[in-house]
């Protein structure tokens, strides 16, 4: 065994797959000064009971592409590293009983495609010729994904931890961490063997992350659940055929049921994701044991017996076969179910690797991500998808990720749908208007978990979870959407926004340090604007809007997602001496959006401030006796104001709003329709329209950029891309006879048999009846008329580039009225 190093640049915390593909990648990177801890043998925790799947598929774009590369990388790692290892491509069938798992199918073979793999939706004939085995009642179909597979999950993280080694780091066992503290801005790595100094830390501890998250005074939002699949002995019929056909067949997955079911040597392996699932060490009287290293849960069949009598259905030979082995292992779940991949929040130099439960197929993709985010503090690919910070602390609760992880789990393999609420971990944090909209028929969904109302049910309406499980345009809530939009349009429409991100910057200073971080200009005292952050790449971080109430004192609103993210982009990049500050005041104010022709005449009747005074600005002012900042923008795109409070004042100020709103046409609206209300402006989304997938000019944000400032972060990158030639652009397009969906999310566009863009959002304008997407596309096309065409759920529609200005009121006059 190594000695124990002193020092190190990088600290490593966990010897599973996750860890090792980590150390691996920074190696690669050039950082071989790195060393692993591992509490006990190298893949002791959940890699060694893996079962091994290495599927591609997902519904997120960043997931897939980062399976995708685990895959590539898998298949070259043997040679690359000279360690022999078992890795059976065998392609997969996903199966689909419903025309919506034929539409998601659909929607995953044009981003699989996109990203260069041959993945196909199939009919029953292919199934049946690919696995003969099969019975085919129920089905509509499958997804075949030619590079899915398995591999040993112990070979592959043996096979990492050679390739590192091999490079020059450390890999130590049988090492626990205990404890790691700062000292003179580095970190102390404490173990029973001694101490290590080391830079940077990362916590890739798997199941026990939290544990080792507490070291560094971070609650890590995960949980634990048992997950187990079961081992059948050989199968004659099925030895014969691999015989005859030198080949497995390929990992079935019935989706629809829950379960996959793998070819493994010449029996099987049947692994369910039940409903009916368990949580461990969940409570007080449950704790995580001390050591739990190699070891497995007792077998719990009776869960999974619904599973095994529709898998013998399904592949009848599985009937034949006897029972030989149960595994039944810890698994952990963070809130959303993808792991948590970044820097740690809140924490100087340290990373988190952690909370996989797909990390065998994740593991590889993830340790590039992970080692990026190191030696570079960014990433090739947007990865907010596991990025630590889309939590914030509410989400650590442990009852709160326990009924989340559970929900997870036993809907594991679900569709998602755009207007799908998932049920648990709801009401954590309520505006004081909750009772309110809900009387008036809000239908809610948590952002950062604030509840807000996405559409305004009427007597009648379906408001069933069922009736959401839909990809189609026309849910119930359709009609009600275009009823507040064509308020908002009309009349007025105010809108409940509790969680607006919110930060103060101020201090001497603040102003020209802030001009700096932001591409554009920082708006004048007085005045709103909008900025945006860009990477050194030149790429979109984020945007904020700055409210300036001084020359040195401003407030930067953001996103309710963006919260910690946005926070730690502006504190870490403070110089260490400022003498201003950054506070993160979210908390106690609340923000009401007041939107339409009308909104002035009510804001008339309940304050004295000058209404008069022009878009971009904003005034202090007094409604029923209460404080209230009138910022006049609107994300809606009509005559409006942000009605911005103290948080205890938000149901007089809306009382007093609503009742003086009543003559004037003033409907409650939702965030459905200020989705659509914002699609018509072109106003983009944050990490769907704006990513660091794009760069500033990319993104069509070039007004937005003060090229004569003397520095700003990003502005080399752009300026070099400019000389270059901006190769994609941001378009708005009009898709013509749209059928019955909308674009979502990385729907690939098309022009002459050839992928040439993509879409970041899509969805209906109600007031200019239209379907619209916005998206990326070659940049020799992104001219105005050009007919492209846009693939939805598997169908190709024509799609028009628009006008580089908003489709509604594109000389915003309604908006300056
Ligand atoms: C039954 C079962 C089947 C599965 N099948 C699949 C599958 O087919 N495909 C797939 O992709 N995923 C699968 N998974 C999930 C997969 O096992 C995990 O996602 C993956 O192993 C996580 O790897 P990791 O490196 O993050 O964590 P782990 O493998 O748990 O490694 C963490 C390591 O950290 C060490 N450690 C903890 N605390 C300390 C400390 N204080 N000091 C030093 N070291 C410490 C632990 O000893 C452990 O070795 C399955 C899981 C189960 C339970």
């Amino acid at each position: 065994m190594a000695g124990l190093p002193t020092t190190a640049r990088v600290v490593i915390i966990g010897g599973g797959v996750v860890g090792t593909s980590s150390l691996y990648h920074l190696c690669k990177a050039g950082w071989t000064d790195c060393v692993l801890l591992e509490k006990n043998e190298l893949t002791s925790g959940s890699t060694w009971h893996a079962a091994g799947n290495v599927p591609t598929f997902s519904s997120s774009w960043s997931l897939m592409n980062m399976q995708r590369y685990s895959t590539e990388l898998y298949r070259g790692l043997a040679e690359a590293v000279d360690y022999p290892m078992n890795y059976h491509v065998t392609g997969s069938l996903r199966l689909a009983h419903t025309k919506e798992r034929m539409q998601e199918f659909q929607r995953a073979r044009g981003m699989g495609r996109y990203q260069g793999m041959d993945i196909d939706v199939v009919g029953l004939d292919e199934i049946k010729r690919r696995y003969p085995f099969i019975e085919t009642h129920e089905l509509k179909g499958a997804l075949y994904d030619p590079s899915d597979g398995d591999i040993d999950p112990a070979q592959l993280t043996q096979a990492l931890a050679k390739g590192a080694r091999d490079m020059g780091a450390k890999i130590i066992r049988f090492c626990p961490v205990t404890g790691v503290r700062r000292e003179n801005g580095e970190w102390v790595v404490e173990t029973p063997q001694g101490e290590i100094r080391c830079e940077i830390v990362i916590n890739a501890a798997g199941y026990r992350a939290a544990e080792v998250g507490k070291m560094f005074g971070r609650d890590v939002p995960m949980m634990v659940m048992s997950h187990q699949y079961i081992l059948f002995e050989e199968i004659p019929e099925l030895a014969a055929w691999s015989k005859e056909q030198g080949r497995k067949l390929p990992l079935l997955r019935d989706v629809d049921t829950s379960y996959y079911l793998r070819q493994e040597k010449s029996g099987m392996n049947l692994g369910p994701y039940e409903r009916n699932c368990r949580a461990h060490w969940a409570t007080h009287n449950d704790p995580m044991p001390e050591d739990f290293s190699f070891q497995l849960f007792p077998d719990d069949l009776d869960r999974l017996e619904h599973y095994l009598a529709d898998a013998v259905a399904r592949v009848p030979i599985l009937g034949t076969a006897g029972l030989s082995k149960v595994i039944n292992g810890p698994i952990p779940y963070a809130p959303d179910g993808n792991p948590l991949i970044g820097p740690m929040p809140g924490v100087p130099n340290a990373f988190e690797a952690c909370v996989f439960t797909f990390g065998i197929a994740q593991g590889g993709g993830a340790g590039k991500v992970l080692a990026e985010w190191v030696t570079e503090g960014q990433t090739e690919w947007d990865m907010w998808s596991c990025d630590p910070r889309r939590f914030t602390s509410f989400a650590a609760a442990p009852d709160y990720c326990v009924a989340k992880g559970m929900e997870i789990y036993g809907n594991e393999y679900a569709i998602q749908f755009p207007r799908h609420a998932w049920p648990q971990g709801r009401n954590r944090k309520l505006s004081p208007l909750h009772d309110r909209i809900k009387a008036l028929g809000g239908q809610f969904d948590a952002y950062n978990g604030w509840e807000r109302a996405t559409w305004y049910a009427g007597p009648g309406d379906d408001t069933s979870e069922e009736a959401t499980l839909t990809f189609r345009r026309d849910g119930p809530w359709q009609k009600r959407v275009r009823e507040e939009c064509l308020a908002v349009r009309d009349a007025a429409g105010i809108l409940d926004l509790p969680g607006f991100s919110r930060f103060n910057l101020e201090g001497p200073g603040a102003a020209d340090w802030l001009a700096k971080q932001v591409t554009g200009l920082v708006p004048k005292p007085g005045r709103i604007g909008l900025v945006y952050f860009a990477d050194d790449k030149g790429r979109i971080v984020t945007e904020m809007s700055v409210v300036r109430h001084g020359e040195d004192q401003m407030t930067l609103i953001t996103a309710a997602v963006a919260q910690w993210h946005d926070f730690e982009w502006l504190k870490s990049r403070m110089p260490a001496n400022a003498a201003f500050t950054l506070t993160d005041r979210t908390e106690e104010y609340s923000t009401q959006i007041l939107a339409g022709p009308n909104s002035r005449k009510i804001l008339t009747e309940v304050c004295d401030a000058d209404l008069a005074l022009p878009w971009l600005t904003h005034q202090e002012t007094t409604i029923a006796g209460r404080w209230a900042k009138l910022v006049r923008v609107s994300f809606a795109g009509e005559l409006g104001w942000e009605i911005h409070t103290k948080v205890a004042d938000t149901a007089t100020v809306f009382d007093a709003v609503w009742a003086a709103g009543q003559k004037h046409g003033l409907k409650p609206f939702g965030m459905y329709a200020l989705d659509s209300l914002r699609l018509e402006k072109g106003y983009r989304a944050w990490k769907g329209d704006l990513s660091t997938d794009y760069s500033v000019l990319q993104g069509g944000l070039e007004r937005f950029v003060k090229w004569d400032k003397p520095d700003f972060r990003g502005k080399a990158a752009l300026q070099n891309e400019k000389q270059q030639g901006v190769k994609k652009r941001f378009v708005t397009l009009v898709v013509e006879n749209p059928g019955d969906c909308d674009a979502p999310y990385m729907s690939t566009l098309w022009h002459d048999g050839r992928i040439v863009g993509e879409t970041t959002s899509g969805g209906w304008g109600h007031r200019i009846d239209k379907s619209i997407a916005l998206g990326m596309l070659r940049t020799d096309l992104a001219e105005p008329g050009t007919a492209v065409e846009v693939e939805i759920f598997g169908d190709r529609f024509k799609a028009v580039v628009q006008n580089d200005e908003p489709l509604w009121d594109p000389k915003n006059e309604r908006l300056r009225a």
